[in-house]
């Protein structure tokens, strides 16, 4: 038996990186999947690459910080699928990096929009059909960022990803009852485009801090998306799941 037999889901950040693998990860363990990024011929190449191997998969692009783009992707789900049982919001970004006192307002904005706005937009809106199923599980992609590592630069990005946890933690207490559980995702360093370790020194830096000294593949990380996507979490709700390395516990 497929973990998401027949699923309804929507993946945030599909385009790219973790949620591009778990998105395929999804489909190939039988969800019929909404992917969701800005770039539109990154998700239509991830939508024929699922149909080519049998998996189901619509795409729709847009901006996860706009409210009625949030409320498209559910209407999506609602009119081609008819439900929707799992979403994976999981769109981000490293956002602006700076020293506190150089941060322009702007820029503490535009990272908390994309990263933590983000998630209340979309759970907003997916809470609301997910009790229409009877239930549901709801994922956000936080960081081990502003949860158990403050890295100097990153303020905006660390509040906002810690911020998540909260929603997480709100969620949980107030959907638990109606079965809809929620969970936050916390990645270690992963191998994907967005990841800022781009040169050999910064590479070997990054996995020195990990105790299995090397970073996460997005595949990696997609499998402890469907872990929490899938019954086989059914007792776990108002979580921070580490799939991290251990770079959360490691002091090298
Ligand atoms: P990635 O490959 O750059 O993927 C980021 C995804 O988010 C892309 O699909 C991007 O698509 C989408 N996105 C960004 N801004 C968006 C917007 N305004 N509207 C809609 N979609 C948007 O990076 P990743 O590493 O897989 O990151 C996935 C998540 O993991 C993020 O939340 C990130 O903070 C978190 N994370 C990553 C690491 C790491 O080391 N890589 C560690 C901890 C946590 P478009 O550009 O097409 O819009």
């Amino acid at each position: 038996m497929l973990a998401l037999a027949n699923k309804i889901v929507i993946v945030t950040g599909a385009s790219s990186g973790i949620g591009r693998a778990t998105a395929k990860l999804f489909a190939e363990e039988g969800a019929k999947l909404v992917v969701a990024a800005r770039r539109q011929a990154e998700l239509d190449a991830l939508v024929a690459e699922i149909s080519d191997t049998d998996g189901t998969a619509v795409a729709l692009a847009g901006d996860v910080r706009d409210e009625a783009y949030a409320k498209a992707l559910v209407d999506l789900a609602l009119e081609k699928f008819g439900g929707l049982d799992i979403a994976f919001n999981n769109a981000g970004a490293v956002g602006v990096m700076a020293p506190l006192p150089d941060m322009v307002p702007a820029a503490w904005h535009e990272t908390m929009d994309i990263n933590l706005t983000s998630a209340f937009l979309g759970a907003k809106h997916q809470i609301p059909a997910m009790l229409e199923r009877g239930g549901g599980s709801l994922i956000f992609t936080s960081s081990f960022v502003g949860y158990t590592a403050g890295v100097p630069g990153m303020a905006a990005h660390a509040a906002a990803k810690a911020g998540s946890i909260g929603l997480t933690q709100v969620l949980a207490a107030e959907y638990g009852p109606k079965g809809v559980r929620v969970n936050a995702l916390m990645p270690g360093g992963t191998d994907t485009p967005s990841a800022t370790f781009k040169t050999p020194e910064s590479r070997a830096f990054v996995e020195n801090l990990h105790a299995l000294k090397r970073v996460a593949e997005p595949e990696e990380i997609a499998r402890a998306a469907l872990f929490l996507a899938s019954d086989a979490s059914s007792f776990t709700t108002g979580s921070a799941l580490f799939a991290d390395g251990g770079i959360s516990i490691t002091r090298t």
